[in-house]
């Protein structure tokens, strides 16, 4: 799918800007966006081997932070995203994506705490009929958390109203879903919601068609590899990291342009991106 990019200035001036900065190409542009889900310990509905892929302890965490910070990686945010791929603006040397989808509460206990102390910035992918209202706990975050970490450097975008499958809904149902969580967001937020993650890692042609026209900028998939091509803003890869990478894994994953590593960390009942899934599957992607 190609979807209408500006001009061809855009391209020479974005592959101007990323030649100085060392990793060139003339067509796509090698940022990492690494996907993670929950950052805790195994527990009560995550402990299978399964579940885990979406997973990564505190600990691995907080040193896969610490192997970005020391080897000169800077995490930016999809805005910075767009308008290099969209303006050709200048990323810096090593730039990293930090995805967060589901706005599971550990990300603001344990995930946001980690990252500002070390002056880093997360994307979270919050599907909005999930989020709570007023204080206290739940299994995913409040609004009111959502805020404090949009006021404090984050970076929240859209992952939907109810997280289904877009390919298996009707045309009514996917505008709604791209339309109120983005309105949702927006009123929330104070700001244009300019990025959106596809749930599950479904869409076909129809929903890139419905995410651009909803106005969306940037759509997120699960689909691997470092390279982002700059036809395809709405079609971002990603490289998901599990429990079980070890820091060399996250290493060979963090620089590895074809993804063949994190291919191998599919869940096996995951249907290759664009394609539905069956009725009645569940994951946590
Ligand atoms: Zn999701």
């Amino acid at each position: 799918m190609i979807v209408v990019f500006a001009a061809i200035s855009a391209v020479v001036q974005a592959w101007a800007a990323l030649h100085a900065g060392g990793m060139a190409s003339s067509a796509s542009l090698n940022v990492p966006v690494l996907m993670y889900h929950h950052v805790r310990e195994p527990g009560p509905g995550l402990s299978t081997v399964d579940v885990l892929r979406y997973a990564v302890s505190p600990a691995e965490f907080e040193k896969q932070l610490d192997y970005l910070k020391q080897n000169g990686y800077t995490t930016i945010d999809t805005h910075a995203l767009d308008r290099a791929m969209r303006d050709g603006v200048a990323l810096p040397r090593k730039p990293v994506i930090l995805t967060f989808d589901d706005g599971w509460e550990t990300q603001y206990d344990i995930v946001f705490p980690l990252l500002k102390e070390r002056g880093m910035v997360g994307v979270f992918f919050v599907h909005t009929g999930v989020l709570r209202d007023g204080e206290g706990a739940g299994s995913s975050m409040s609004w009111s958390e959502v805020c404090e970490m949009e006021d404090a450097g984050m970076d929240i975008e859209c992952h939907t109203l109810s997280h289904p499958s877009l390919p298996q809904i009707s045309p009514e149902q996917l505008d709604k879903e791209l339309g109120d969580s983005r309105r949702t967001l927006e009123a929330q937020l104070g700001r244009p919601v300019t990025a959106i993650a596809y749930p599950f890692g479904d869409f076909t042609d129809r929903e890139i068609e419905a995410v651009d026209k909803a106005g969306y900028r940037l759509a997120f998939t699960t689909e691997v590899g470092l390279a982002q091509s700059l036809r395809e803003p709405l079609e971002i890869h990603r490289t998901i990291i599990t429990y079980f990478d070890s820091l060399s894994d996250f290493e060979i994953k963090l620089n590895e342009i074809d993804g063949s590593r994190a291919l191998i960390d599919y869940h096996p009942s995951i249907t290759p991106p664009r394609v539905a899934r069956a009725p009645g599957s569940t994951n946590v992607q």
